[in-house]
């Protein structure tokens, strides 16, 4: 089997992915995933898209992953906008739980095994049994607040992840708010005492009502579902300090294993120099770009073909180049079926195509991987030119096609129906054509991909695929 290797920040090293001893081909993968209390915004999806190409990536390279994400129903922010709304907490975070789901669809996310949501009994007993083992192991402490803290100094490895300097800490400072930086490192909230703005939120615990802290809640459902050591934990970077950090705390403490083996981070989307961010108010959420007539598969394809370390500048002449690539790969793809024709052979040919998953294997190396595929494509383009080509050769390419469909899931929509008002404007289009209203047939095909479809002229009349 090829090595899969990644960039494990715990170690700031490449480090080639094995499973666990004894654990066959199975990987567990734990992804962070969205709190639930506004529609997630495309920095988001950025996170969530490159897990999801690690996933695809590790599957064929014949990983089983098992992967879980959490959904963060309950911490400061889902509370504070439940009582701005003035409505009780589940009925305030249903709606964008249901909208990231729906918005995972149209990029074409893998579903996970699970998504549990921390505001299940289950849950909450488990983050409550786990905060009594850190208190019974002197890890927590309940402070006058009636809040139980975690005590870093009480772990030696606190800062390992973030790589934080303990030693010029005040010690015994306080922090209660589930985020905070760096230079705020303190002993953060495990179980928050009740306080009027909770209002009906809060469960009984041996300290009194109150809730959980947004990081007890992570490693309550990563551990719970899926074993006290984790194969891959991912997030965006900003989940590195505290969130994660408090992560490994937490679980290192209460169990004496190690929580994960290998921690992966993406870069943030930029836009305009600053971090895409639901609090500074410079977000788009996938919804506004789809009301632009902008399709979930070239939103995919702009936040996938950037490296995940690296920054990305989230722009509009981002996603119209995605458009443009993604026209030259529909029409290449076009080109190769009617080219292969009925011929059926199952066999791939070698040029060049191990390379697309071989750059894969180096820590998702997708520029690399791109680069071949659309050297492939101006490669089997010149040959057919050339008449060079055989159907078994074009057959052969889209058996590979299917494999790199597989990893990247970019290729077209099915065709089902063609909606009703784009049947009349197609109508429309050949009218004008007929009549040599070239100005007017642009126009159509504008309101046609407007509406998320492209027109193709052929000598057999206009050609209409899903954008
Ligand atoms: P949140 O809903 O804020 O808990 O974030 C959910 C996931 O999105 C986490 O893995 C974050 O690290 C990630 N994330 C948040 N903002 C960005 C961004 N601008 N770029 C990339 N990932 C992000
Ligand atoms: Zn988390």
């Amino acid at each position: 089997m090829a090595t899969v290797q990644i960039h494990n920040t715990l170690t700031k090293e490449l480090e080639p992915i094995e499973p666990k001893h004894g654990e066959g081909k199975t990987l567990s993968l734990y992804t962070c995933g969205p709190t639930v209390y506004a529609h997630a915004h495309i920095g988001n999806f950025r996170a969530y898209v490159f897990e999801d190409l690690l996933q695809r990536h590790l599957q064929e390279r014949g990983f089983m992953v098992r992967r879980v994400m959490n959904l963060t129903d309950v911490d400061d922010k889902t509370i504070r906008g439940a009582h701005a709304a003035g409505i009780a907490l589940a009925e305030f975070t249903r709606p964008f739980k249901e909208a990231f789901f729906e918005d995972a669809k149209t990029l074409r996310l893998l579903p996970a095994e699970a998504y549990p949501e921390a505001t299940d009994p289950k849950q909450i007993t488990r983050m409550i049994a786990m905060i009594g083992t850190l208190m019974e192991k002197g890890h927590a402490y309940q402070a006058e607040d009636g809040s139980v803290y975690f005590r870093i100094a009480s772990f030696p490895g606190y800062g390992k992840l973030a790589r934080v300097d303990l030693e010029n800490q005040r010690s015994g400072q306080r922090v209660a708010s589930d985020e905070y930086d760096k230079e705020a490192v303190a002993d953060f909230a495990l179980w928050k005492a009740w306080v009027p703005e909770d209002g009906a939120v809060g469960w009984e615990s041996p300290w009194g009502r109150g809730r959980p802290g947004w990081h007890i809640e992570c490693s309550a459902m990563a551990t719970g579902l899926l074993g006290e050591t984790i194969d891959i934990h991912c997030g965006g970077v900003d989940n590195i300090f505290p969130h994660h950090e408090a992560e490994i705390a937490q679980c290192e403490c209460v169990g004496a294993k190690p929580f994960v083996r290998y921690w992966m981070h993406c870069a943030h989307l930029m836009v305009e120099g600053s971090k895409m961010a639901k609090s500074a108010g410079n977000f788009f959420t996938l919804r506004d770009l789809l009301t632009q007539g902008w399709t979930g598969r070239e939103v995919r394809y702009a936040l996938i073909s950037v490296h995940y370390r690296g920054a990305l500048n989230f722009t509009l002449d981002g996603l119209a180049a995605a458009r443009t690539a993604l026209g030259r790969l529909d029409a290449w793809r076009e080109r190769l079926v009617e080219t292969a024709g009925s011929e059926t052979t199952s066999e791939t040919p070698a040029p060049a195509t191990e390379g697309f998953f071989a750059a894969l294997d180096d820590d998702l190396n997708i520029s690399s991987a791109l680069a071949v595929l659309f050297e492939t494509l101006r490669e089997t383009n010149r040959r057919m030119d050339e008449g060079a080509w055989t159907p078994a050769h074009a057959r052969g390419m889209l058996n590979w096609l299917v494999r790199v469909d597989g990893v990247l899931a970019l290729e077209p929509d099915a065709i089902t129906t063609i909606p009703y008002e784009v049947e009349e404007l197609v109508t429309a289009r050949a009218a004008a054509r007929t009549a040599k209203e070239w100005k007017k047939s642009d126009e159509i095909r504008d309101q046609i991909e407007a509406l998320g479809w492209l027109v193709k002229d052929t000598k057999d009349g206009q050609k209409i695929t899903k954008g």
